[in-house]
């Protein structure tokens, strides 16, 4: 695997890839790889012959400065699975070269109502954050295909409409979340979950599996809702939100719709245990 600090001899080496008629795959990551982000590099060798993964813990998409502050970082591991997996590059920028010119007055992205619900209105400024740097990576790497996880339903969708303002011709693949055995989703954050809140963040995944099941039995949606939100405080669990909403715009669910709206729709849950906050969702 070779590795590269700076854009410039990392996009040289991609122009040369692709001038020999090589596809390449990109899978952008904070670090701290788990299964998940390890199956996104095994999706992309199988769809292209290069793939680069970049690990970035990016500043400006946290709005709460002590969780980037914590966010953990697994270096040398990382790179030791990066290896294992097979992945043929990894960029690993400093803060100035993703922001030369500071982090400060940046260009606003049009994410429309994407930035106003659920994660947008929990987060503020988050997802302008995944902007800045997203940009800033695409137009490095400037691969074929990008992998992203649905894991992150709502940063797919802001992606998707950050490569259209881009008129980018990079390609959206969006990969199955991975969980471990009892649920969970995996998640760097996960490591930060003291031994008895892990084993109460399993809650997040039955909570989802309810949702689903009582949705398709046609259970009116702010009973289901209720019995989550339940399930979850006595768990331990502070709620940001528990949603069902159109899996296409992620416009929220109406009182009816569990029961009358046949298209395709996702629960989506955010929820804190202590300072860890957690998401998640599944296609109902
Ligand atoms: P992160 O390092 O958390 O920024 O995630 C990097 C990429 O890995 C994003 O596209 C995430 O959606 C994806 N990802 C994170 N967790 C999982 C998971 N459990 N399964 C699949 N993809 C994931």
């Amino acid at each position: 695997m070779i590795i590269f600090k700076y854009a410039e001899p990392l996009a040289r080496y991609i122009q040369q890839q692709k001038a020999a008629d090589k596809q390449v795959g990109f899978v952008p990551t904070m670090g701290a790889l788990h299964n998940g982000h390890i199956a996104l590099i095994e999706r992309s060798k199988k769809e292209t012959s290069i793939t680069v993964c970049s690990i970035f813990v990016n500043p400006t998409q946290f709005n709460n400065a002590s969780d980037y502050q914590l966010y953990p970082n697994t270096i040398e591991q990382d790179i030791v699975r990066l290896e294992a997996a097979g992945c043929d590059v990894l960029f690993l920028p400093s803060i100035a070269e993703m922001y030369p010119n500071g982090t400060n007055n940046l260009e606003k992205y049009d994410l429309g109502y994407l930035e106003t619900l659920l994660e947008g209105k929990y987060r503020p400024g988050h997802f302008q954050g995944v902007c800045q740097v997203m940009n800033r990576l695409l137009t490095m790497v400037q691969a074929h295909k990008l992998f992203m996880g649905q894991k992150d339903y709502q940063q797919c969708m802001v992606v998707s409409r950050l490569l259209q303002l881009m008129q980018s011709p990079t390609g959206l693949i969006t990969c199955p979340t991975l969980r471990e055995p009892d649920g969970l989703a995996m998640s760097s954050r996960n490591l930060r979950l003291s031994p008895e809140d892990r084993q109460k963040a399993t809650t997040i995944y039955k909570c989802l599996t309810l949702i689903k099941q009582e949705c398709n039995q046609g259970v009116f949606w702010p009973v289901i809702k209720e019995k989550a939100e339940k399930l979850l405080t006595d768990a331990g669990f502070r709620i940001d939100y528990v949603e069902l909403a159109d899996a296409n715009t992620l416009q929220p669910a109406t009182a009816t719709m569990a029961t009358i709206y046949q298209g395709p729709r996702v629960a989506l849950i955010a929820a804190f245990l202590h300072d860890v906050r957690l998401i998640d969702n599944m296609l109902v």
